[in-house]
């Protein structure tokens, strides 16, 4: 074995800064989770220890970024920083035009709002909840068209975020191409478990869909981690630079909606990315209403510069191999304890299978709600739900979906926490795991209307 290979990956940063940590009690927790109504997303983030709710915004900005944000332009109109966002996105993704918006949504209401026309069909590789929302907002259905493998938290696929070109096509000849306003295709889809979408997919997406005349419209919130997996599991790759496979794969698809606050390490941001004028032209003129103005959309000129530097350093190997490196070693830390997890492990964070790991909890009990409470409860790390709270109900029928995945989703913001952070948050989980069958489930007592995971409440059953 060379040296090279002996050599594990450690933090491309040193600290220069710090945030003190609050610890609680037992006693405090309980009460904290109670007011919260054991929703991990009602917690007051002073009372969270190790924050791992997401990892949106949640970044950590480097000297550099910091720097940039004194040199924002705050000028209403065509500021610098635009321009610098725009370079960079030209350089980066590739497409040509870009509107900035105040984070990802935004860039998918204006999209969901030009493409979808009442009654179309959108096919996706998984549903992401916002951008299904704005889909569905806008008179249209998603259908998702994920290869089965993503169900099925025990398969081993390398790129489980593929689309299944059969279903594809299925829904294409069913329903007429006119009918499909166009494919939604994610990068390291985050409801399967971080899971990568191969080259070879996307580009055999793009054949099909250039024989319908459909358009794909590009989620790349986490595009440069997708190319990073590209770069290590798929043949052909291991020898390109995350930037030139994250080029190729932008090439692919003729627009995207992005939020900046994940891949782009800032914390507010996003934007629509196009190559078609016209559509530039309707967004430019829709974001004035819903955003700002198209040379800021809802950001300060000091964001778009952040975004910018954000961008140059997020494409760098050393930088994304630690970052996913950082998931990657509590995730195997959990498979040697046989703890329940999706696998292989996903690019930002380790999904937790609930089911598994609760088998007395049924789901309408919500067992991966009950988990991340429990797991707050012992140590006061903070996770969320991505199950049937999070998949919410059928707009037609009012039933709860019931997905296939009930999941506790642990995420890792990038460059935030040490090994020793992840160590503290194994050994959580497996004291969690050792008094399982004592855990009960939950009852909801609250339910908002729209994307309820944030806001609804429960008790202990
Ligand atoms: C976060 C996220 C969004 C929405 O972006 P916001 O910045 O939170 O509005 C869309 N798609 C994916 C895959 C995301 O992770």
């Amino acid at each position: 074995m060379s040296v090279q290979k002996r050599r594990s990956w450690a933090e491309p940063f040193k600290i220069k800064m710090v945030e003190p940590l609050k610890m609680t009690t037992r006693k405090e927790r309980e009460l904290a989770l109670i007011e919260a109504g054991y929703n991990t997303f009602l917690l007051k983030s002073e009372d969270v220890y190790i924050d791992l709710l997401t990892d949106s915004g949640t970044n950590a900005m480097s000297e550099n970024q910091w720097a940039g944000l004194m040199l924002g332009d705050e000028a209403y109109a065509g500021s610098k920083n635009y321009y610098h966002l725009e370079e960079a996105v030209q350089k980066y993704y590739g497409y040509k035009y870009l509107i900035p918006t105040h984070q990802g949504r935004g860039a998918e209401h204006l999209i969901s709002k030009i493409l979808i026309k009442n009654g179309d069909f959108i096919p996706g590789n998984m549903y992401f909840t916002t951008t299904r929302l704005h889909q569905e907002l806008a008179g249209g259905t998603f259908v998702d068209v994920i290869i089965d493998e993503a169900h099925d938290t025990t398969s081993e696929h390398h790129f489980k975020g593929n689309i299944d070109l059969q279903k594809l096509e299925d829904l294409i000849k069913r329903v007429g191409a006119e009918k499909v306003s166009y494919v939604s295709v994610a990068a390291t889809v985050n409801m399967a478990g971080g899971q990568p979408i191969s080259m070879k997919n996307l580009k055999q997406v793009r054949e099909l869909t250039h024989r319908y005349g459909i358009k794909i419209i590009f989620d790349m919130t986490r595009a440069i981690e997708n190319s990073y997996f590209i770069k290590v599991r798929e043949e052909g790759y291991q020898n390109g630079t995350i930037a030139e496979i994250l080029l190729e794969m932008c090439s692919y698809t003729d627009g995207a909606t992005m939020s900046a606050k994940k891949d782009l390490l800032v914390n507010i941001g996003g934007f629509l990315a196009l190559n078609d004028f016209e559509i530039f032209e309707e967004a430019r003129n829709l974001v004035v209403v819903y955003e700002g103005l198209h040379t800021y959309g809802g950001l300060a000129g000091r964001d778009m510069e952040a975004m910018a530097r954000g961008l140059e350093e997020a494409v760098q190997f050393d930088h994304i191999r630690a970052r996913i490196g950082q998931v990657e070693y509590v995730g195997n830390k959990l498979l040697d304890n046989n703890i329940p997890i999706v696998k292989p492990i996903g690019g930002h964070a380790i999904f937790i299978d609930a089911k598994r790991f609760f088998p007395h909890i049924p789901q309408i009990e919500f067992p991966a709600q009950a988990l991340a409470s429990e797991i707050y409860l012992d140590s006061g790390i903070r996770t969320m739900e991505r199950g049937i709270v999070s998949a919410g109900r059928n707009k037609d029928t009012g039933d709860h979906y019931y997905p296939k995945l009930e999941l506790v989703r642990i995420t890792f913001p990038r460059r935030v926490y040490t090994q020793a952070h992840c160590d503290i948050t194994v050994e959580t989980i497996l004291e969690v795991f050792d008094h399982r069958e004592k855990i009960k489930g939950l009852k909801m007592i609250y339910e908002p209307k729209y994307l309820r995971f944030f806001q609804a409440r429960f008790e202990r059953l």
